[in-house]
């Protein structure tokens, strides 16, 4: 069997050591939250010595970060209650909501007021932008004293010989192409931490490790998770349009997704003037040739959206996967050394595509649970476990169990999902079966001949291609350095994926990174283009791309979204 990759850096290298109590890969909602809480803990009994420190792959604090976004405030009122003095930062209040399903032959149902679906109303919510909420979530870690590093991406796990967590490896910097080290040649740092708390976001590469190490069993008896791609644009519009939606969120269905599929698309009223518009669909529908990016402009071309969109241009993009497996795919949330926060450990509400509320409670919850066992002098999984047992008492496991079998009822398409859903919302969340499996998106790939996916025609103003709309992410990696999508064996991509699924990697990858030019017998990589989304690494179908980390400050530079 071929060797996975799962690291770029240099081996045997010599390395400083830094010594942490606590670490947190990822400054994202969960990650910050949980330093903030923990810090606030540690002062308030006078354990001021103690370092807490936070990490993250982007360049800036917020590059990576994005989402819809509208937020639940349970989450931020836990741990700042005076948020609103505070300064937090929020688009719109929500104003008013209501879904449509759109039919393919450019007419739309509205539903509103009660024939609004429950898990799309969205009054008391707020409108934000993840990236300015992360931005001020750090600003706030700071000022507390918590240390927050941008671009230091953890490129390997230290674990003792029984699978302990003892810490990370950042990312070296200064390696070429070829490998070889270059002038600007700097090791990476070995962060020994007590505890480390796994913050990376969706399909994190340090976590897919841990899931996989079987020491540790943290997805024994779960269900796999399952993903969404979420294609995100921020668009200027006219100020009549503008006005109208400002405060407003609409959700559609129907259009472009046939019956089998599950996805959707929403539109918020950021400003009096910007729409956030995005598109999401579950990776496992099946079709090799499912390509996220065309879907969205194949939505955005629906007379209803594209009658909103004119007279308008394109400001930002961006793409990210989204866990949508819920309740039954949480991995167990700790192991010595080690708790798991966030998208990481799963804490999303796919029925009302929120997570933010619940990735900062997670972050709260694991941070009590951190303090008491730094207190006790004793960071084993069976005093960490005090974490599990807030969540088990939590409203985020609350929320999440009555959702529990939500995302895996649509595995058989619309109908069958619509129908448990509704016996799932007098059952408290069951439904027609107890306890639904699922599967890892991959496993359901079609072969290519069963395809039926369509492209959309492109053009400059509502339909922009990928490469055009990956210039409005920012996206941009250092070239001279070795592809951090790494295919683990390459004769599989020309000596079976052509023939049996048509390479979809070069339609699934909403940034345009995989290429397969005429007449070329091997795959073309732009790993610049990159932005993080990990949809390669989950949909592959042979499992044949491994997402490792670029050096620092590489993937998208994310700004208002
Ligand atoms: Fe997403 Fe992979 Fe494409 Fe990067 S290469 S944008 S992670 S699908």
């Amino acid at each position: 069997m071929t060797p996975r990759i799962t690291s770029l850096n240099r081996p045997d290298v010599e390395r400083e050591d830094l010594p942490v109590d606590v670490l947190v890969v990822g400054a994202g909602p969960a990650g910050l939250a949980c330093a903030i809480q923990l810090k606030r803990d540690l002062d308030k009994r006078g354990d001021d010595e103690r370092t807490v420190l936070v990490i993250d792959k982007a360049e800036e604090i917020g590059h990576h970060t994005l989402s819809g976004a509208v937020m639940n405030p349970r989450g931020i009122e836990e741990l700042f209650p005076d948020w609103r003095e505070r300064g937090f930062p929020v688009e719109a209040a929500v104003g008013d909501d209501w879904a449509e399903v759109l039919r393919p032959g450019g007419t739309q149902i509205a539903l509103r007021g009660a024939l609004c679906p429950p898990q799309l109303r969205n009054h008391g919510n707020l409108i934000v932008s993840l990236n300015k909420v992360t931005r001020w979530m750090a600003e706030q870690a700071e000022e507390l004293g918590i240390e927050v590093y941008a671009g230091f991406p953890a490129a390997e796990l230290c674990q003792d010989a029984d699978g302990r967590v003892t810490g990370v490896i950042t990312r070296d910097s200064g390696i070429a192409k070829d490998g070889a080290e270059k002038g600007t040649f700097e090791p990476g740092m070995r962060i020994q931490a007590s505890v480390t708390v796994m913050a990376e976001g969706t399909r994190g590469s340090l976590a897919k490790q841990l899931f996989k190490d079987e020491r540790l069993g943290l997805m024994t008896g779960r269900n796999p998770q399952t993903y969404g791609t979420g294609i995100k644009e921020i668009w200027q519009v006219t100020p009549e349009v503008g006005r109208e939606m400002f405060g407003k969120v609409l959700h559609t269905g129907g259009y472009p997704l046939d019956t089998k599929a599950y996805g959707g698309s929403f539109i918020y009223g950021v400003s009096e003037d910007r729409l956030a518009l995005g598109f999401v669909v579950g990776l496992d529908q099946g079709d090799a040739k499912l390509d996220p990016h065309a879907l969205f402009v194949q939505w955005k071309q629906h007379p209803r959206i594209a009658g909103m969109l004119a007279g308008g241009k394109v400001l930002r993009y961006g793409a990210k996967t989204v866990p949508e497996g819920g309740y039954f795919s949480m991995p167990k949330l700790q192991a010595d050394g080690l708790v798991l926060v966030g998208d990481t450990a799963g804490f999303l509400n796919a029925a009302t595509l929120k997570g933010i509320h619940l990735a900062i409670s997670s972050g709260i919850m694991a941070a009590q649970a951190i303090g008491e066992a730094l207190i006790a002098d004793d960071t084993s999984e069976a005093q960490l476990a005090k974490y599990t047992e807030l969540f088990e008492c939590s409203p985020a496991r609350e929320e999440l169990y009555g959702v529990r079998n939500y995302r895996q009822a649509f595995a058989k398409g619309l109908v069958a999902g619509t129908l448990d859903f509704g016996v799932q919302m007098i059952t408290g969340g069951r439904g027609l079966k107890k306890r639904r499996t699922g599967h890892e998106d991959h496993e359901c790939m079609q072969p290519l001949a069963k395809s039926k996916f369509q492209k959309p025609a492109f053009n400059d103003t509502d339909s922009l291609d990928k490469l055009t709309d990956v210039y409005l992410s920012g996206a941009l990696h250092e070239e001279d350095q070795p592809s951090h999508l790494v295919v683990v064996d390459p004769t599989i991509c020309v000596d079976r994926c052509t023939q049996e699924y048509g390479n979809p990697c070069q339609h699934f990858c909403p940034a345009a990174v995989y290429e397969w030019p005429e007449g070329t017998p091997e795959v073309v990589i732009n790993a610049s283009n990159c932005v993080h989304c990990k949809t390669c690494d989950i949909m592959d179908p042979y499992e044949n791309i491994e997402w490792v980390v670029p050096e620092g400050g590489g993937g998208p530079k994310y700004v208002d979204m």
